[in-house]
């Protein structure tokens, strides 16, 4: 970065305890293509009425703020951002800010296959693919919707457009998919995607997750080890996921090229393995509120500021007051700890 487009100094966003947040997730929409059952129930949600949630420009406007204080990458998330109509014209027009954002995309990729292209020469730098099996069956019981191909078909396209690396996030659940493991991770090293697995946590809409029944980092890397040789990869700065090499495993000589760095496959701890002090994380919920944490209960209405017509300082001061209050850990393991109000498809994971 140049200096001429490097935030005025004391401009970063610094908490009480020293982390800078440089990343900040837009959730596009709060409503979604599949009905995933370890997110929300089966008939869907109350979703956001439509004026509730932020335009483009009031995106553009907030977008340009927090890039002036320092963020540096934006994930657009949801819901199922691609249900929202224009996300290719968004992509451009936050591509067109500077300093430019690395941008990148988290999905179901039941659309993916029509958009990818568009989305790639619009600006979009990489995608992050959420598929938990490969088994239609399995596929249409965990998501109540029988759109395994679909999903397949926009890996391809997104690998096809050029988004790379394409990361594939899988939430593992002990009878559902636990076993299914080593496929996937065998899977994702023939076609060249990086997998990741993710643990269950607290955020889901009918609030059935439990400790006792959540499936664990351990418990990942054990089922892992039975097929797969793995070295962890050293200290992952801000990353959520903790890397490990895959230096063997089934199949070998068909996985794809080795990536630079090597065969990698990632798990994302955020209940057993919590790794809230590195956390360089914002939140932006569809309905315009600053939120600090996944889990917290505390958030910041940008919402109405815009539309009350504050300036950019005046929001710019806003973001970093909500950032100084960034909490030091989510306290998810502690005797208190209570869900959060919105789920995870509401909040933008
Ligand atoms: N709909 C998009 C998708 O599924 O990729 C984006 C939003 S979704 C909320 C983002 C990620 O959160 C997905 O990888 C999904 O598997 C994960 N997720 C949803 N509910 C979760 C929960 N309770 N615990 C852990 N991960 C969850
Ligand atoms: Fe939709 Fe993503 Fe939640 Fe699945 S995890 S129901 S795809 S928001």
């Amino acid at each position: 970065m140049s200096p001429a487009t490097e935030p005025a100094s004391g401009a970063v966003l610094l908490d009480t305890f020293g982390r800078q947040a440089e990343d900040l997730r837009i959730s596009l929409t709060d409503k979604c293509s599949l009905r995933c059952t370890y997110c929300m129930p089966a008939e869907g949600l109350a979703w956001l009425p439509a004026k509730a949630v932020l335009s483009d420009d009031e995106i553009i406007r907030l977008a340009t703020v927090f890039l002036g204080l320092g963020v540096r990458t934006i994930r657009l998330t949801g819901g199922e951002p691609l249900v929202r109509a224009g996300v290719a014209g968004l992509v451009r027009r936050l591509a067109g800010l500077r300093p430019r954002p690395e941008l990148s995309l988290t999905t179901n990729a039941i659309s993916l296959a029509d958009k990818a292209v568009e989305l790639a020469r619009s600006g979009l730098d990489r995608v992050n693919v959420s598929l938990d099996t490969l088994d239609r069956e399995k596929f249409h019981n965990l998501t109540r919707r029988d759109r395994l191909a679909d999903v397949l078909a926009g890996l391809e396209a997104a690998q096809q457009a050029g988004l790379r690396p394409i990361k594939v996030n899988a939430v593992l659940m002990r009878e559902q998919n636990l076993a299914e493991a080593p496929q996937l991770l065998s899977w994702a090293l023939r076609a060249g995607y990086q997998m990741r697995f993710i643990e269950h946590m607290p955020l889901d809409a009918e609030h059935l997750w439990t400790m006792a029944g959540m499936v664990t980092a351990d418990e990942v890397l054990s089922v892992l080890g039975q097929s797969f040789q793995l070295r962890p990869v050293g200290h992952r700065g801000h990353a959520p996921a903790e890397e490990f090499e895959v230096l063997d495993g089934p199949g070998r000589a068909g996985w794809a090229p080795a990536p630079q760095g090597g065969y990698r496959v990632g798990i994302i701890a955020s209940v057993s393995r919590p790794f809230c002090r590195d956390c360089d994380r914002l939140r932006l919920t569809a309905d315009g509120q600053l939120r600090t944490c996944l889990f917290g209960h505390q958030e910041t209405d940008l919402r109405a500021a815009l539309r009350d017509g504050a300036s950019d300082q005046e929001l710019a001061e806003l973001i970093r007051q909500a950032v100084r209050a960034k909490p030091a850990g989510h306290g998810i393991n502690a005797p208190g700890f209570r869900q959060p109000e919105r789920p995870m498809s509401a909040i933008g994971g």
